[in-house]
């Protein structure tokens, strides 16, 4: 025989991203947020930062601001398709 019980599990749930750069919140539109850019990165050898982990989030705006500050354009790719 099993005897169950209610149970409530604590569980966390992003509800805004503030862009590192403008410390502003990512907007929203009916209560989802709109794109933003977030990136990650493990620094390994041969670096200043031999193992640490950085991580950002940007607005778009802001996106635009540093990808505008690039020598060499960003990429374009078109989605792959499967
Ligand atoms: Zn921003």
């Amino acid at each position: 025989m099993k005897i169950y019980r209610d149970v409530f599990v604590s569980e966390k749930k992003l509800v805004d991203v503030i862009c590192n750069m403008c410390g502003e919140k990512i907007k929203k539109s009916d209560n989802v947020l709109h794109d933003y850019f977030h990136a990650e990165k493990k620094w390994g050898y041969f670096s200043e930062m031999d193992g640490e982990n950085h991580s950002f989030d940007l607005c778009q705006d802001c996106y635009k601001k540093l990808i505008n500050q690039l020598k060499i354009s960003v990429t374009e790719n078109e989605d792959e398709k499967t």
